[in-house]
């Protein structure tokens, strides 16, 4: 059993390969690929099955499925690295990585034959999940009494499937997704809705718009469309009406993957702030020898070491919930990383001066992408209504 706070000889090897990967694969193409107009071209196939031959995309999978069986903190590290080199990627590989791991708790045995094998066997297999609507988000979040718009009805053999989701990361990319839809009229989201596995080629499933995002870029964001789609009995997860008992039973990590993408960029941002502020010259001396700005850095350094801890607590913690789980792990911590990280980002910036807003010195990418996790995985507001239900 790995330990949380101690990174074991099998974990450093496998970030050794995350950081070949970063170095070889990611680092020399983000830049450019951030850069592009159109979001749909900021996505590179080209990354996504280089992982694959790295063994990332698969590596959540036990090894009986052809993975090395990544624990949630061995995760946690991967998805850190990778967001040190780029946020995009490393929300790419998280709901890949993380609904893996899902797949093979929450499924029955015949529902893992059939998808399992569908997302492993092409090295551009990914998944995604559904929850957002427009009017359906942090209601989710905060179990407001409203159900989702996008309705199940039952049918002979299965469900027909009408409405729409946004906002979903590989929304446009995955083949193998999650969704959430309300199956019990008259009930809350939390009351009535049950969660489905989709295979993209499903007839009435279509992509819609790929939201153009201020950061975060080479991830993509989209927009699904369900029109009359039926979906048969056998792809439901769990039981009818208990959708969100699929989210609270398999889902423990999650919160803390998200934060361990942000703390990654922002040890991208730290990095480069100290080597900033070492070779930078003013007032006679680097900027790191004047003392608000060194006492800036090492609260950075601070507020990373605190973030970075509560990730490996969580994630240690969810796959021994026996040892005393705390159900507010799964959603504080991304909620102090994002905040931490956000600091940290807008710190930096200003110790870079005229530097950090140009483009040519490439931070302001880097403070576009943390960005995003104020946003992401549950608005932090709700994900502290979320714990305090939980804590009161
Ligand atoms: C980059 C990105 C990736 C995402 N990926 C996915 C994905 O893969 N799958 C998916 O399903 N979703 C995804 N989302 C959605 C995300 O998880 C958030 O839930 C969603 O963005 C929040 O919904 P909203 O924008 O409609 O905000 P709203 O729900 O409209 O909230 C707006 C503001 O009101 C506050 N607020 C809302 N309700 C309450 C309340 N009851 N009490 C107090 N304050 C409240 C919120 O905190 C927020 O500040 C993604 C979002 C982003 C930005």
């Amino acid at each position: 059993m790995s330990e949380p706070f101690v990174i074991d000889e099998f974990q450093e090897s496998v970030l050794d390969t995350v950081r070949r990967f970063n170095a070889e694969v990611v680092a020399p193409v983000a830049a450019e690929l951030d850069a592009r107009q159109n979001p749909d071209d900021c996505f590179s196939w080209d990354i996504i099955e280089k992982a694959d031959d790295f063994g990332i995309r698969t590596m959540t999978l036990s090894e009986d499925w052809g993975g090395i069986g990544a624990d949630s903190l061995t995760t946690a590290l991967v998805i850190e690295e990778l967001g040190k080199a780029d946020m995009g990627i490393s929300v790419v590989m998280a709901q890949t990585l993380k609904i893996a791991q899902i797949l093979q708790l929450a499924l029955t045995e015949a529902q893992q034959e059939k998808f399992i094998p569908m997302f492993r066997d092409t090295s551009r297999g990914l998944l995604a999940i559904g929850i957002t609507e427009p009017e359906t988000a942090s209601n989710y979040f905060v179990q407001h009494d409203a159900p989702f718009q996008t309705k199940a009805e039952k049918i002979d053999g299965g469900w027909e499937l009408n409405g729409m989701k946004h906002f979903i990361s590989n929304g446009n990319r995955a083949n193998v997704y999650l969704l959430f839809a309300q199956t019990e009229k008259g009930k809350s989201l939390a009351e009535g809705s049950t969660c489905f596995l989709l295979d993209r080629s499903l007839a009435g499933f279509t992509i819609g718009r790929v939201h153009d995002k201020m950061g975060e870029r080479l991830a993509n964001n989209a927009e699904l469309h369900f029109h009359d789609c039926f979906v048969s009995d056998e792809n439901v997860v769990g039981e009818v009406g208990r959708g969100f008992q699929v989210l609270v039973d398999f889902f423990p990590a999650s919160n803390a993957y998200a934060a361990a993408t942000v703390i990654g960029t922002a040890t991208a941002v730290y990095e480069r702030t100290v080597e900033w502020a070492k070779s930078r010259v003013q007032g006679g001396k680097p900027l790191i020898e004047h003392d608000g700005v060194r006492a800036q850095i090492a609260e950075m350094h601070m507020l990373l070491d605190i973030a970075r801890t509560y990730v490996r607590k969580a994630t240690w913690m969810a796959d021994n919930r026996d040892k005393g789980w705390d159900p507010a792990l799964a959603a504080f911590p991304k909620v102090f990383a994002s905040q931490a990280a956000w600091k940290i980002a807008t710190w930096a910036s200003e110790i870079h001066g005229g530097y950090g807003f140009m483009r040519e010195l490439g931070l302001e990418k880097l403070v576009r992408d943390t960005a995003a996790f104020l946003h992401s995985d549950g608005v932090n507001r709700t994900l502290l209504l979320k714990a305090a239900k939980m804590i009161f």
